[in-house]
C-alpha cells in the first residue's frame, strides 16, 4: 500500500462514506479482546492504518483496557497511547502529560472530537512508541477544542493548549490512521527517510511478508500559507508552560481532521489541569525561601 496525499486519501465517495458510518456503529465484542501483555504495535503494521471503531459500551473490559494501556505507556515512557498502538482498532486514547504514574493527570478520551482548532500552529519535536528512536519536527495547531466521553460513557468537552494539545492531537492522528510522519514537511520527512525504512526492513525480517506501504512512495506534506502564519520556535513557547525537555526520548507528541458541528449539545466542560512537574515545584519552593 502506498501513502496518497492526506487530501486524496481523505476523499471518500457517498457510498464509501455511509459503509464508513455503518462500520462506526457496529462494535463487537471480539474488538475489545486483548491478550496480555499488551505490546506496542510498530510501523508498518497495518494495525494502525486500519478503521478504528466508536466504543458504544462503558463496561469492564474497556476499563481494563485502560489500565493496561497506562501500564504499558507509562513502563515504555510514554505521555500518551492510542488504542490502535496496541492492536486494537478502538476510538480510545490515554494520556499524562506528567508521564509518570501517581504525577499529573491520567486523560482518558473515548470517541474524542475535534471541533475547533486554532488558527495558531507550532512546531514540536514529537516522538512515537510506534517509531521507536525517530524524533521529527511536526507542526500542529497550538489549541484545540474537544468533544469526547470519559471511561463512564459520560460526555464532556476539554479545551487544551500547550503540551496537551499535542499530545492530544497525535493521538487523535492515530484513531484517524494518520501516523506522524504524514503530518511532516518534505525536508523533516527526508530526515527520518532512513530509520523509517529500517522499520520497513525489520517488519519484513519478522513477518516474512512485504511491508504494507513505503515511505519512499510519499514525499512529504507541502507546508501550506495557512500553516506558516504565526509560527513561532515553539518547543520554547511549549517549554516554557510545560517544562518537558525537548530532548527527552520520551512520546512526545499537524492540521487535524475536524469534523464539522460535532459539538455535542449538553455536555459538561471538564477543565483539564496538569500538575507541574517536581523539579518545578522545588525551584518555586526554592524561590519563596
Ligand atoms: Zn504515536
Amino acid at each position: 500500500m502506498s501513502i496518497p496525499p492526506l487530501s486524496q486519501r481523505n476523499a471518500a465517495s457517498p457510498l464509501k462514506k455511509q459503509q464508513q458510518r455503518l462500520q462506526k456503529s457496529t462494535l463487537s465484542p471480539e474488538d475489545l479482546c486483548f491478550k496480555l501483555p499488551l505490546k506496542i504495535v510498530e510501523y508498518p503494521d497495518p494495525v494502525l492504518r486500519a478503521r478504528n471503531k466508536r466504543i458504544n459500551t462503558f463496561d469492564d473490559g474497556v476499563k481494563e483496557l485502560v489500565h493496561e494501556m497506562f501500564d504499558i505507556m507509562y513502563k515504555t515512557d510514554g505521555i500518551g497511547l492510542s488504542a490502535p498502538q496496541v492492536g486494537i482498532n478502538v476510538q480510545l486514547m490515554v494520556f499524562n502529560a506528567a508521564g509518570e504514574r501517581g504525577e499529573g493527570e491520567e486523560i482518558v478520551l473515548v470517541n474524542p472530537v475535534i471541533y475547533k482548532a486554532s488558527k495558531k500552529t507550532t512546531l514540536y519535536n514529537e516522538g512515537c512508541l510506534s517509531f521507536p528512536g525517530i524524533l521529527a519536527d511536526v507542526q500542529r495547531p497550538a489549541s484545540v477544542k474537544i468533544d469526547a466521553r470519559d471511561i463512564t460513557g459520560a460526555k464532556f468537552k476539554v479545551n487544551l493548549s500547550g503540551l496537551p494539545a499535542r499530545v492530544f492531537q497525535h493521538e487523535f492522528d492515530h484513531l484517524q490512521g494518520t501516523l506522524f510522519f504524514d503530518r511532516m514537511s518534505k525536508d523533516v520527512l527526508d530526515s527520518v527517510r532512513s530509520e523509517l525504512k529500517a522499520l520497513e526492513k525489520k517488519y519484513e525480517e519478522r513477518t516474512g511478508q512485504p511491508t504494507p506501504e513505503r515511505v519512499d512512495d510519499y514525499e512529504g506534506i507541502k507546508i501550506s500559507l495557512d500553516c506558516n502564519r504565526n509560527v513561532k520556535n515553539s518547543s520554547k513557547d511549549l517549554a516554557a508552560g510545560y517544562p518537558w525537555p525537548p530532548e527527552s526520548p520520551r512520546h512526545r507528541l499537524a492540521k487535524p481532521t475536524i469534523e464539522e458541528g460535532a459539538t455535542e449539545k449538553g455536555a459538561r466542560v471538564q477543565p483539564l489541569r496538569l500538575k507541574p512537574r517536581k523539579e518545578n515545584k522545588r525551584k518555586r519552593e526554592q524561590e519563596r525561601n
